[in-house]
């Protein structure tokens, strides 16, 4: 046929369409798509005609072509991904995991329309913070509650509200930098107050404070040192003694605690790391932690504290700008009302599930995923590895944890396949040997990484 003619025969693109939506089911994320991907093979056969490389061709070639490129195109860059570091928070992997509980109560409130700001009592207009502020009020015993869109926005609000203008005091050990840029310094500068260090990096005393404290002094601040930890001959001050200090001075105490662990770990074996309730306690007036690392929630900042004060934030500019989404609110309330039942929410959510179960349950899921593997083929072996809880907590705590190291397959190998997955695995590289650590694999994702390495296999496997 000549080239003439095999252009003419090139379907047009309206037609080519419709003739696939026949017989294809698409979703509305795959029709943008689908123009898109009608285009570039046309394009390519008019290339390839002109290019003399096709003298026939068949137009249920064309659309057989296309549905197979849309099939493969990934439909979202947002996607689901196998966890195989063993790091539990992974800053990364989107911190705290969803349950499926959790999707369940989203799906049942969220479809539709809610009372997001819309009191049922009155039948008036409300307030979309009035759902969880007394719920996280009674679970960490506090007053009053307040929810922003991160710990940083919570830290920079109460900055801001609190002691613009004026000086916030702050132990030289405690001007950290988290990840993901949130730096205690220049928070403190976009908030408008002026930061004052005492101390030293190892040691600061009371008379440190008591010695800096002017007429222009607002507040004392607390930091937790998250993603560090000093050791040796260190003091700082405790709660009890800055509280009464601040008191004296008529001056407000606020404590970023960071991770926002509710359940004392301590009890269960894990190093104590201050909580929230003992930070309240204590007598400090505002504390605040991220909704995404230990409590296991959505990404959000809390700040908890005396109603005088939280109300004082409610009328802040800043508040409008930091507000949260009834996506990230519906989340959190039904995380708090799972930790009115200790035992219930140490079953049930996954981030504390999975830092407090114990190794042998890491073991048995890697016994399966082992025994899997055998079955396609896969030679691997056990070995036992430290999980990390992540997410800048408790950063000298790790935990026992088992893996799945493969042989025979060559490490780069496989990380490179795997990124290139649908639903991608991420795992560790260890003595050229790759392991997938099951401290961050669910029992659903089994069938999904044996079938990543049947995938490989065919793609052909250089060692
Ligand atoms: C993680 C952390 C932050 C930042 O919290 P985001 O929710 O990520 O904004 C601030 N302060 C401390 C002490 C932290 O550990």
């Amino acid at each position: 046929m000549s080239v003439n003619t095999l252009l003419r025969g090139l379907p047009k693109v309206d037609r080519l369409i419709s003739s696939i939506k026949e017989c294809v089911e698409l979703d509305n994320s795959s029709y943008s798509k689908l123009y898109e991907i009608v285009n570039e093979v046309i394009a390519q056969y008019r290339k390839d005609i002109l290019d003399k490389k096709i003298e026939s061709f068949e137009v249920l070639d064309i659309q057989n072509e296309v549905i197979a490129r849309l099939e493969k195109k990934d439909r979202y860059n947002l996607k689901r991904l196998i966890n195989g570091t063993g790091t539990i928070l992974h800053t990364n992997l989107g911190r705290a995991v969803y349950s499926q509980e959790l999707i369940s109560h989203l799906e049942k409130t969220l479809i539709g329309y809610s009372n997001l700001e819309f009191n049922l009592e009155s039948g008036k207009r409300g307030s979309r913070y009035s759902h969880i502020e007394s719920l996280i009020a009674k679970v960490v015993g506090t007053e009053s509650a307040l929810v922003v869109n991160n710990n940083a926005a919570a830290v920079l609000l109460c900055l801001n509200e609190f002691a613009k203008g004026q000086e916030v005091i702050i132990s030289r050990g405690e001007l950290v930098e988290v990840g993901g840029s949130f730096r205690i310094p220049d928070i403190m500068e976009l908030s408008g107050a002026k930061l004052v260090e005492v101390g030293t990096t190892n040691r600061t005393h009371l008379e440190d404070y008591t010695k800096r404290i002017t007429e222009d002094t607002a507040m004392l601040l607390k930091v937790h040192t998250s993603n560090f930890f000093i050791s040796g001959f260190t003091k700082s001050i405790a709660n009890k003694e800055l509280v009464a200090l601040a008191k004296e001075k008529n001056l407000i105490t606020m404590e970023d605690l960071g991770s926002g662990v509710i359940i004392d770990f301590s009890k269960y074996g894990l190093r104590k790391e201050p909580t929230i309730l003992e930070a309240v306690k204590s007598g400090i007036d505002l504390v605040t932690f991220s909704g995404d690392k230990l409590l296991g929630g959505p990404q959000c900042g809390v700040i908890v504290g005396k109603k005088e004060l939280i109300d004082r934030l409610k009328k802040n500019q800043f508040l409008r700008a930091f507000r949260v989404c009834k996506m990230t609110l519906a989340s959190l309330e039904f995380i708090f009302n799972q930790y009115l039942d200790e035992k219930l929410v140490l079953q049930k959510n996954p981030t504390l599930n999975r830092i407090l179960e114990a190794p042998q349950e890491v073991l048995k899921r890697a016994e399966i995923l082992k025994s899997k593997l055998e079955k396609i083929g896969v030679k691997s072996n056990i070995i036992a590895t430290k999980a990390i809880i992540g997410g800048g907590s408790m950063p000298d705590a790790t935990l026992d944890s088992y893996g799945v190291e493969i042989e025979e397959i060559s490490a780069l190998e496989i990380e490179r396949g795997f990124l290139k997955l649908d639903i991608p695995i991420i795992g560790r590289v260890q003595n050229n040997r790759y392991i997938i650590d099951l401290k961050t694999i669910w029992e659903s994702e089994y069938s999904e990484i044996v079938n990543s390495f049947k995938e490989l296999k065919l793609n052909g496997i250089k060692n």
